[in-house]
């Protein structure tokens, strides 16, 4: 059994390298990637959940940016200021997309209070045609906390008014051509993954990257992201074939197969 048949025997998967534009996953592993833009509610969860996606990425000769829709500074610890947090949040944030070849976005709403409407909803429309990425990855809808929730929903909105030719803004239109979830512990709700990418190449500098936050060992909560996230990945490269992966959910619309026989 080779490593795509293996994936496909436990739930339909594909098993990819990169993240690519074509419309056959399974065949697409020899194109040039192309840019991958990670949207996210909080600095902490790009890094973390899609951070080695966007290693990997850039690794195979893509290309990587981070919007991170806050500062995540409510998740400061009693002894550090909020605003303290946040920018310390955002420095961690530069240093690690630095490290990984990437570039980072921020647009500083406030923490725990990101709305869901058309204001920010045309603000990370007008980053998409700004940056124009092939691919996007962001929070799945099945989390307990409502700025994941309403990152989701922001995205799903924003891709559609940046591809939207009849929608005057500030730059010209463009299409994303794939959007994926990603796998985060706050977001397991009706989770399903049905892409594993092998991040073997980039493990070691993704977890460098994201030792910049100052919650990655557990320092400011009762929560281990380190442990968390290192283990995942060896328990998704186990369901995949390889040695440690990252496991994406396709958005239901590129789930569809167009062919003349099976
Ligand atoms: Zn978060």
């Amino acid at each position: 059994m080779n490593r795509r048949s293996f994936a496909q025997s436990v739930g339909g998967a594909v098993a990819l390298s990169a993240l690519v534009r074509s419309s056959v996953l399974g065949e697409s592993s020899s194109e040039t990637p192309g840019k991958i833009m990670a949207i996210t509610a909080h600095p902490g969860d790009g890094l973390f959940t899609m951070g080695a996606s966007l290693a990997q990425q850039i690794n195979r000769g893509g290309k990587g940016v981070l919007l991170s829709l806050s500062l995540g500074e409510k998740g400061a610890p009693k002894d550090i200021p909020a605003q303290r947090y946040g920018e310390m949040q955002r420095t961690a944030t530069d240093k690690a997309v630095h490290l990984l070849g990437a570039e980072a976005k921020f647009l500083t709403y406030p923490d725990a209070e990101i709305p869901f409407n058309e204001e920010i909803t045309l603000a990370v429309s007008d980053v998409i045609r700004e940056q124009r990425p092939d691919v996007i990855v962001t929070h799945w809808n099945g989390s307990w906390h409502k700025d994941h929730q309403n990152c989701y929903l922001i995205v799903r909105d924003a891709v559609f008014y940046a591809g939207l030719e009849t929608l005057t803004l500030n730059r010209p239109p463009h299409s994303v051509s794939k959007i994926y979830y990603a796998d985060n512990w706050e977001d397991a709700n009706n989770f399903v993954p049905d892409t594993y990418l092998d991040i073997e190449t980039v493990r070691d500098k993704w977890l460098e990257a994201c030792d910049f936050y100052p919650m990655w060992r557990g320092q400011t909560g009762f929560f281990r992201y380190n442990d968390y996230y290192s283990a995942l990945t060896t328990m998704r490269g186990c369901l995949s074939g390889f040695k440690h992966a990252v496991a994406l959910m396709s958005d239901a619309g590129q789930r569809v197969v167009r062919s003349r026989s099976l």
